[in-house]
């Protein structure tokens, strides 16, 4: 065909071609092991010489369907999947350092990778130095020395961006492997890997699975990297996904475009409106002033907002109908989450403290309702915690 348009790369990545019996979906190999027809095949897959599937901590097939899925979706070699996020980022960070290294990590990090850093690692001797993303001259100050450069672009609560191919740049003059954590944006809207950055790890709970219903974690490199992970890292912390999870994580991706789309759509319109509303001092949103160098394609469903002190935040969280009060995000319900609650939370190295998240913060997540309804909802809830 002479005019034929070229099938959109995330139709090709997302669809699927005939599996067994023709199915359309890719079958769930629910099986802990994987027998051998004889004897010679059992000998070559443990000298190496195959890779016929042996044993589902290790590699199931479903989830390793996954698995290139997601490679390609996020342009990289390779890819692993986990039971969470954190066993993800705990994976990945265990891989590039040894004791004694030296971690430089953006300020905002998502709260348990901070406790990770500030607790697990100090303990074998891995000291972390927390950074701000904005500042090239601390940066380039921290990185000499050190083995990891840790992002989260945008980050936590305040939802900064760090700008990524100087970032990525600077670290490899310096000689430090970079790792981003890419959730927020998915697949869809930031690939780190095409600005420089060595490995991407998501949480799959959020927009990757869509449904609130999957804890799960992705690990995205070189195949230097994550051989290095399937080698020494993962068969021994042994927090593999299981073949039901990837199987809906699979769901998931085939819709990741289109409920990508309208999560943007939705948040950029309330965020917009929160901007002009008079109760609102501030809103976080990567898109109301994006930076000339962003690398991100798209915006998702999750920001912040700080209110006026004329605002009662508890009765403003208890008066929203729709929006229901939870942590987590990406789903199809939208979700409010006062600051307040984590910077109150009881845990040794509190990351809203120590970064000094503001107490007037909140975050919402947009799900996939009528947004008219969704701004009806922040509106009146607005007016009714208002007091002058
Ligand atoms: C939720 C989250 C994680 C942790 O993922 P789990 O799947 O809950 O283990 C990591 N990073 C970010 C940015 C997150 O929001």
């Amino acid at each position: 065909m002479p005019n034929a348009k070229p099938i959109a790369q995330q139709t090709l990545l997302t669809h699927d071609q005939r599996h067994e019996q023709g199915a359309v979906t890719p079958p769930i190999y629910q099986s802990s092991l994987f027998t051998f027809s004889d004897y010679d095949s059992m000998i070559a897959r443990f000298r190496g010489e195959s890779d016929q599937p042996l044993y589902s901590r290790v590699d199931n097939p479903t989830v390793k369907a996954l698995q290139d899925k997601v490679a390609a979706l996020e342009g990289g070699d390779a890819c692993l999947a986990f039971a969470s996020g954190m066993a993800a980022i705990s994976n990945a960070i265990l891989s590039v350092v040894q004791p004694g290294a030296k971690v430089v990590c953006v300020n905002h990090v998502y709260p348990d990778t901070y406790r990770f850093l500030r607790g697990f690692c100090q303990r074998f001797g891995i000291t972390t130095q927390f950074v701000d993303g904005d500042d090239e001259a601390a940066m380039a100050a921290a990185l000499p020395g050190a083995s990891l450069l840790y992002l989260e672009s945008p980050s936590s609560w305040v939802m900064s961006e760090q700008n990524l191919r100087q970032l990525a740049t600077l670290a490899r003059d310096a000689g430090v492997v970079t790792l981003i954590d890419n959730s927020w944006a998915s697949p869809i809207f930031q690939q780190p890997l095409l600005y420089g950055i060595d490995i991407v790890v998501h949480s799959a709970s959020k927009y990757i699975s869509g449904h609130s219903d999957v804890v799960a974690g992705l690990v995205i490199a070189s195949h230097q990297h994550i051989n290095n992970i399937a080698r020494h890292i993962s068969p021994f912390l042994g927090g593999k996904l299981s073949a039901n999870e990837a199987s809906l994580l699979m769901r998931g991706l085939r819709t990741l475009p289109l409920r990508m789309k309208q999560h943007q759509q939705s948040a950029l319109q309330l965020a917009e409106k929160l901007r002009d509303h008079p109760q609102v001092s501030a809103v976080c949103h990567p898109g109301l002033n994006p930076p000339e160098w962003s690398t991100l394609r798209g915006y998702s469903g999750l920001f912040s907002f700080a209110v006026t002190e004329q605002v009662d935040i508890p009765q403003f969280c208890n008066a929203l109908q729709l929006f229901h009060m939870g942590v987590s995000w990406g789903g199809f319900e939208s979700l409010v989450m006062p600051a307040i609650s984590v910077i109150n939370q009881a845990s040794e190295f509190n990351s809203a403290q120590d970064f000094g998240v503001s107490p007037r913060l909140i975050r919402i997540s947009v799900g996939l309702e009528e947004t008219d309804d969704l701004w009806t909802d922040l509106n009146q809830a607005l007016a009714a915690a208002t007091h002058r």
